[in-house]
């Protein structure tokens, strides 16, 4: 069918000659793009794994090796397909999606047997002393990951470690706005990984709804709301669990004994990195008026420091994804005064990176996720204004407070209810794998990262056993 690109590296003898390119690089395995369907996707995976290819741990780990092999010996091709995506940074992109995913790796390889070991449970008396009973962790079968294009290597490739360490076969399905990224991993995973467990399914809305017909095990899905609305829909037909990583507008308090000089470079560093395309971007500041104006003159020389007096000739600053967004953004500039940027460049997809102070929570860029490079300062009393304020809209994917104040941070993590909490630094929450990254309420549900992609990834089997003698 036109428009369907599933990729499957064929390293069987059956490959023909003929379908193999005249000059295959050296080192690497041919790849042929089969036309299959998504049935058919679904159902070659679901025979792998009921044969029980995917649940030997030995597998699991060597396709988490061959994956890290992708990274680091192929890693300059994804940096290249991001910075054509994005304006990705080299830097970047290793920092944010290479290096990130080959710590998630490295993390999993090093805990997974522990991970995956039998918790006994203690068995009342009723059942008889030689009772015993247990959890153990089985794979849920197969695994469908859509991911979207702001990190859309590192929001593809970390589900997936989960998914493998925990046994399942799993189909990916990449984020058709980032084209480049999509490609470069449509043709790398099936180059590394065992293709009659692992596939990738690239394409847009009309693909990925034909995926969710299918019946998976688990889907994981990373993006919007009402994205994740369609995605739980389809789910419910087949009684599949779903995991929702989603955003929303994630707040950064900042209390007056705060160091200002400090909030603001960790502050402009969290919100300008990927352009403000980061799903846990402090998406806007909330303070007293006397701090705000203090704050103002050293955000606009953090943004300097970081980018330099023009941004748009930094190597280091990105671009918007695509017109669409550029635009939707371009009309967020107006609200509020303006501290520092302002400017953009449609055919360059730049937006400078801005802050906008004195706005009012009922402007345009106060209504919905920002997902851009603009900061707005909205200006409370004090504290408990400012929880009012966090309490009265939807539960954020991070909430960040800059305080130094034990009775501030104490009142903030016991009176709200955000996916993460960040004291003092935006952003970093999600770099400790030992952490679970997820939302809550309208950022989603459910989380992942180190041993808790395997609680998302598996079914914690409960056990009984008592001798018959
Ligand atoms: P996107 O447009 O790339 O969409 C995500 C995925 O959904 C893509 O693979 C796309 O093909 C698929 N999709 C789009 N429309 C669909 C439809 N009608 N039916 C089925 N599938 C469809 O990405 P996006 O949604 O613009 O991503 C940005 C949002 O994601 C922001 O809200 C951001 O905060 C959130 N986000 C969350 C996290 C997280 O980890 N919680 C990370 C990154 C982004």
């Amino acid at each position: 069918m036109k428009g369907w690109h599933i990729h499957r590296a064929d390293r069987s003898p059956r490959t023909t000659r003929a379908a193999r390119p005249a000059h295959p690089q050296r080192g690497t395995v041919t790849t042929a793009a089969t036309p299959e369907q998504p049935a058919d996707v679904v159902a070659r995976l679901r025979a792998a794994f009921r044969a029980g290819r995917t649940k030997p741990v030995a597998w699991r780990t060597d396709q988490l090796r061959r994956l890290r092999a992708l990274l680091t010996e192929q890693g300059a091709e994804l940096a290249a397909a991001l910075h054509a995506d994005l304006g990705k940074s080299s830097t970047e992109a290793y920092r944010t999606e290479i290096d990130f995913t080959v710590r998630e790796i490295d993390h999993t390889l090093g805990h997974l047997d522990e991970w995956l070991r039998p918790e006994s449970a203690p068995v009342p008396a009723h059942l008889g002393a030689d009772a015993s009973a247990w959890t153990q962790y089985d794979p849920l079968g197969v695994v469908l990951v859509i991911a979207p294009w702001n990190y859309p290597a590192q929001l593809l490739l970390a589900p997936l470690v989960g998914a493998l360490a925990a046994g399942n076969a799993v189909v990916v399905k990449p984020s058709e706005l980032a084209p480049a990224t999509s490609a470069a991993l449509a043709r790398l995973l099936p180059a590394h990984l065992d293709t009659e467990a692992v596939a990738v399914v690239e394409g847009g809305i009309p693909q990925t709804t034909a995926l969710l017909a299918e019946r998976f095990d688990h889907i994981f899905y990373t993006g919007n709301g009402a994205v994740g609305r369609v995605v739980l829909r389809a789910a419910a037909e087949h009684l599949t669990p779903v995991t929702l990583e989603l955003g929303g507008k994630s707040p950064a308090f900042v209390d007056r004994d705060a160091d200002l000089t400090v909030v603001a470079g960790r502050l402009a560093r969290g919100k300008f990195l990927n352009a403000g395309q980061t799903c846990v971007a402090p998406d806007y500041v909330l303070t007293d008026p006397r701090t705000a104006a203090a704050l103002e003159p050293l955000l606009k020389s953090a943004v300097e420091t970081l980018y330099g007096a023009d941004p748009q000739a930094s190597a280091e600053y990105g671009r918007i994804v695509n017109e669409r967004h550029f635009d939707r953004l371009s009309g967020l500039l107006g609200s509020g005064h303006l501290v520092v940027g302002g400017g953009s460049d449609r055919a360059d997809k730049y937006i400078a990176p801005t802050v906008l102070a004195d706005v009012d929570p009922k402007s345009p860029v106060m209504q919905e996720e920002i997902f851009g490079p603009i900061l707005p300062i909205v200006t409370v009393d004090g504290l408990d204004e400012a929880i009012g304020f966090i309490n009265d809209r939807d539960k954020p994917l991070a909430l960040y407070v800059f305080s130094d104040s034990g009775a501030t941070r104490e009142r903030i993590a016991a009176e709200t209810s955000s996916g993460g909490l960040g004291y003092g630094l935006p952003l970093a929450h999600l770099t400790v794998s030992d952490l679970p990254f997820g939302g809550v309420g309208e950022s989603g549900m459910g989380s992942y990262h180190g041993r808790y992609s395997i609680e998302t990834f598996s079914h914690r089997k409960a056990v009984l056993a008592k001798p018959l003698n």
